[in-house]
């Protein structure tokens, strides 16, 4: 049995076609699935009885497990999946003026092993399935209830997404697509860690909002801190980022994560400004979020304020979140650190 929820346009229509069933059933299927959100095939209702009978041959509609949620006095809610091999995965319903947003995870764990990261100090299970992304989706639209809707997406929970490139894209377009979700372009963000190669196929490919987490200003420190940059130093990060295609208005986000005494000096906030000179962007400061066994400390607030400004100085559009500290339990404080702002 597949799940229909794993499915992509082009898959359906292929699908309906070997059921010798007319195409149009495919645009009927598909909003079913990924705009209504139908639960199971029998509540198709105007697809016929005949079809949907031997739709059930083969397919079924199946949701992921939501194990607990726990909400946070700002109204954040965080909650946790059980997928079907038991993996779990953390999500965050995320609710600002005129927006609820949802910061989805991409993969159980992580590979990438940054230092400062819960989910990298926990190691990788797998990638996510399309229709283990799109339950996530499908659960925040659930716990919110009848009277409100995700309305942005982010991608900046567990895991590299550009390390699980063709779901991430199969579901940037399911939920891109008028046909399906519905969500404009610029109210989806992807967050990678500077996977160099998946920039440059993700610009060719799609049109979703790109953030970036640049994280330090010297190849040294950021070595350090995340390994990927080994393999993609941050020079070449960079220009991947000069290189990518603007279609229209966009900028790409940068986010750094400040850690005391590590990348958080003046000398940083002014290299920073130079190496992001030319760059359509704006600057995401977070200061970092400790958790537990972690071996960092966050920077006073005074000297994130004097990092900004240098940045703001220098004209670039700067964001700083401070966290909300101790009254967010930890691990949602990770996630809603890599969201905010973005
Ligand atoms: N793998 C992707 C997306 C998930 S991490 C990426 O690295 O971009 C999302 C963001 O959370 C990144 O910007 C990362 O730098 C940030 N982050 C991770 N751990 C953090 C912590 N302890 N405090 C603050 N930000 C953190
Ligand atoms: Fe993975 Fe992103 Fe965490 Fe690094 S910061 S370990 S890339 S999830």
């Amino acid at each position: 049995m597949r799940n229909l929820r794993d499915m992509t346009y082009d898959e359906l229509l292929e699908a309906v076609q070997a059921f010798g069933e007319k195409p149009y059933r495919a645009e009927q299927l598909f909003g079913w699935v990924y705009k209504k959100l139908a639960p199971d095939i029998d509540s198709m209702t105007d697809v016929s009885k005949a079809f949907r009978e031997r739709l059930k041959g083969e397919f079924v509609v199946s949701g992921s497990k939501v194990l607990d949620i726990k909400r946070s006095p700002d109204g954040a809610q965080k909650f946790l999946s059980e997928l079907e091999d038991g993996s779990r995965i953390e999500s965050v319903i995320i609710p600002e003026t005129g927006r609820l947003t949802l910061c989805v995870s991409t993969q159980a764990g992580c590979a990438l092993g940054c230092r400062f990261c819960m989910t990298g100090k926990s190691g990788f299970t797998r990638n996510l399935t399309l229709s283990e992304l799109v339950n996530q989706v499908v659960s925040a639209n659930e716990i919110l209830g009848k009277d409100a809707r995700i309305t942005n997406i982010v991608l900046m929970g567990m895991g590299e997404p550009l390390n699980n490139y063709d779901n991430v894209l199969k579901f940037t377009q399911v939920l891109t697509d008028g046909r399906g979700f519905g969500f404009s372009h610029n109210r989806v963000t992807l967050s990678t860690s500077g996977v160099v190669p998946g920039i440059k196929r993700l610009g060719a490919e799609s049109n979703v909002s790109l953030a970036v987490s640049l994280n330090a200003t010297t190849d040294e420190v950021r070595t350090k801190l995340m390994p990927i940059n080994k393999k993609y130093p941050i020079a070449d990060l960079l220009e991947a980022l000069r290189a990518y295609p603007f279609k229209g208005k966009r900028h790409i986000t940068i986010e750094y994560v400040l850690i005391k005494g590590l990348n958080d000096t003046l000398a940083d906030s002014k290299r920073l400004a130079v190496l992001l000179r030319g760059i359509p962007c704006k600057i995401n400061l977070i200061p970092f979020n400790p958790f537990p066994g972690s071996q960092f400390e966050r920077p006073q607030n005074a000297s994130v304020m004097a990092f900004g400004k240098v940045l703001r100085d220098a004209g670039y559009m700067v964001m700083i979140r401070m966290s909300k500290g101790a009254e967010i339990e930890a691990a949602c404080g990770q996630l809603r650190a890599r969201y905010d702002g973005a």
